[in-house]
């Protein structure tokens, strides 16, 4: 393994009257920004870099969801990083994804470099300093801190992590009860035999449902529109296997990746040459787990109006928000909310659901670039007006990454071959002896169409639907073109070719 400096303090700036400076500020200490810090150091040793956190800890995401039953709805072969073995089981727990990143952590020395409780708010490009200065405040003492970096490595998510998205529907004020969002989840909330109704039908209903039925008088999901869900057992029969036969666990986790990628492609083709087969094959699991009187919520909670693979498909391991279903602890209602009563909901069939707690599982506030105010020699930056390269530099944005993953895929599958193009970039600068590279369109792509971030018939949850307007935008031609699909990514991001005029670099 390659050595990297142990401490955070930049070897070239002794000034003390000049704010520390590092070559690489990574933004965010979740699963994104500890592999970028991994891959820094092992593939640009001699570069320094600082991870700045604003929670007290790492994990981001995993550190943020503390509601009953918290736990990835993707295999951790995939969602872990290339370079680390995952030997549990594939649908991870939070905690067993943030013991996982802990180990990240000590076994590749990061914790030195990353800084908790450091909020940025502003980052100013100075083109007279060729830099960034990164401000902000200290959560602990509420000081004020000054970074400069030469290269800004955003890693800070896509949603605001202080406050989930909650829509404002007449009369949550009278409620009596408590309403609740799973993104704040207060630590004492006692759900015990009281009932319950979570709004939303996405993966964090499908994961609540199951862990709190057992615990409850009732439990009841109301949806607007119902969700795909595919289940199957939380174990991977190769993986188990090979682990029979002694293979080494980095090739098992090599291999095991290979074959899920390789079923998902399969899957995805399906979802877009065959998509009525694949819901019909989708609908018969759904049915199959469910007892025979329940049958017909099949048609009425778990068929969706879109075509398999528009949006996230939520799996459910063990098929346990099923088992609540059929043990008469959960029900799924699909109506539309007219109003909340002192007592609970009033839904616009007329139908009324009595409640101790709701909890609003209505998803995110998608943010651009972790509300930071970002200027270029005091010009600010409107992201929305800017087109991505490669989905992660945007044009007139210097010394600048996004990590923005996979939706369909992992996450981390593209937080990777992210990291593999920053590497490649920096060298790449270092090389040729520029200090400054910004992504510009090139002589006759001024009027390229522009599309969305992200293509809006392709895959469109609530979220991305509500902050579509503040994100980038893409073009129609490589390398102006996001596709958020890792089988070409894996090919087109690695052999991107970085003198082809549309990087400039001075
Ligand atoms: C409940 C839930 C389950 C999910 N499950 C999956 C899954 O199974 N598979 C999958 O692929 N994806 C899943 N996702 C998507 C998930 O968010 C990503 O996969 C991944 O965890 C994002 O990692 P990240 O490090 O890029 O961002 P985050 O986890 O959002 O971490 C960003 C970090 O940056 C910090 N930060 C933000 N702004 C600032 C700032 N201004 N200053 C300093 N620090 C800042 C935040 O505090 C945070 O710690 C899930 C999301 C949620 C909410």
């Amino acid at each position: 393994m390659t050595s990297a400096p142990a401490t955070t303090e930049h070897p070239a700036d002794s000034d003390p009257s000049r704010p520390e400076h590092t070559d690489v500020l990574v933004v965010g200490a979740g699963i994104s920004g500890i592999g970028a810090a991994y891959h820094l150091r092992q593939q640009c040793p001699d570069k320094h870099y600082i991870v700045l956190e604003s929670q007290d800890d790492f994990g981001g995401t995993w550190r943020t969801h503390r509601y009953p039953g918290i736990r990835s709805d993707s295999d951790l072969y995939t969602f872990g990083y290339r370079f680390k073995p995952w030997t549990g089981k594939p649908i991870a727990t939070a905690q067993e994804i943030l013991d996982y990143l802990s180990e990240v952590i000590d076994e590749n020395d990061l914790a030195p470099h990353i800084r908790y409780g450091h909020d940025i708010d502003t980052a100013v490009w100075s083109s007279d300093d060729r830099r960034w200065t990164v401000q902000g405040t200290r959560s602990a003492t509420g000081d004020r801190f000054t970074i400069t970096a030469s290269f800004l490595y955003m890693c800070q998510g896509y949603y605001r992590h202080s406050q989930g998205y909650t829509p404002t529907w007449p009369g949550m004020d009278r409620f009596r009860g408590t309403i609740v969002h799973p993104q704040t989840w207060p630590d004492d909330l006692d759900y015990q035999g009281k009932r319950v109704i979570v709004i939303g039908s996405g993966a964090t209903a499908a994961t609540m449902i199951p862990a709190m039925a057992p615990d409850v008088e009732h439990i009841t999901m109301v949806q607007r529109s119902p969700t795909y869900f595919i289940s199957g057992r939380n174990v991977n029969e190769l993986a188990d296997t090979l682990r029979d036969l002694d293979v080494d666990e980095a090739w098992i986790h090599e291999i095991v990746r290979r074959k899920i990628l390789f079923d998902q492609a399969a899957f995805t083709r399906r979802c877009f040459t065959e998509p009525e087969a694949v819901k019909a094959e989708l609908l018969g699991d759904v049915r199959a787990r469910l007892a025979p009187e329940h049958s017909e919520v099949v048609d009425t909670a778990f068929t969706p109006s879109y075509l398999p693979w528009r949006q996230r498909i939520a799996f459910v391991p063990d098929g346990d928000l099923f088992e609540g279903i059929n043990n008469g602890k959960a029900s799924v209602v699909t109506d539309e909310i007219d109003t909340f009563t002192e007592t609970g909901l009033a839904l616009a069939s007329g139908e009324t659901i009595d409640a101790d707690i709701i909890i609003t599982a209505t998803g995110f506030n998608l943010n651009v670039l972790g509300d930071i105010a970002f200027t270029i020699d005091d010009e600010p930056i409107d992201f929305s007006e800017t087109v991505a390269y490669h989905g992660t530099m945007f044009t007139g944005i210097p010394n600048m990454a996004w990590v923005f993953g996979y939706f369909r895929a992992s996450w981390t599958l593209r937080a990777d071959l992210i990291a593999d193009f920053v590497c490649r970039l920096l060298h790449h600068m270092d090389d040729s002896g520029a200090d400054i590279v910004v992504p510009r369109l090139r002589a006759g792509e001024e009027n390229m169409p522009l599309l969305p971030w992200v293509d809006p018939e392709n895959f469109n949850p609530g979220y991305l639907q509500r902050g579509m307007h503040l994100l980038p935008k893409q073009g129609d031609h490589e390398p102006w073109r996001h596709t958020q699909d890792y089988w070409s990514e894996k090919d087109i991001m690695p052999t991107a070719d970085l003198d082809d005029g549309a990087l400039v670099f001075e």
